[in-house]
């Protein structure tokens, strides 16, 4: 019997390990370009793989909505990410229970600008690199 990757229950599915939504689909992507290609996946129980779905969306909206983020990441946020968010602003909206007005300055040019830093739901986040740990 193989077991799931997070418990001792038998494995019914597979799960990508990390998960596959952090990977742009590839028509948020230049031509060409396919990210999702030789995903690793882990054997999972239904419920290992079924209770990470919603918090897979929260992990990626948290490296994505980071400032510090790559082209990859900003096409992924003006993609998948404002699509899920149209269609479920569920998520967003936690995160914008709690914005608090920043000044940055980006450290190559210098250039400032105003933005906003959230709370994160630490528990959730943690619980979600454990999983890809
Ligand atoms: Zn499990």
């Amino acid at each position: 019997m193989t077991t799931c990757y997070m418990c001792d229950n038998e494995a019914t599915s597979v799960e990508h390990a990390p998960p596959k939504c952090l990977f742009p689909k590839n028509r948020d992507l230049p031509a060409g370009t396919n990210l999702r290609r030789n995903l690793i996946t882990v054997p999972s129980c239904e419920a290992h793989n079924q209770e990470t779905s919603t918090d897979d969306e929260y992990l990626l909206y948290v490296l994505v909505i980071n400032i510090v983020s790559n082209q990859i990441a900003q096409n992924h946020f003006f993609g998948a990410i404002m699509r899920g968010i149209e269609r479920n602003p569920s998520l967003i909206q936690r995160f914008s229970q709690t914005p608090m007005p920043v000044i940055t300055q980006d450290t190559v040019t210098g250039e400032i600008a105003s933005s906003f830093a959230v709370q994160i739901e630490y528990e959730r986040f943690k619980n979600s690199i454990d999983k890809l740990v």
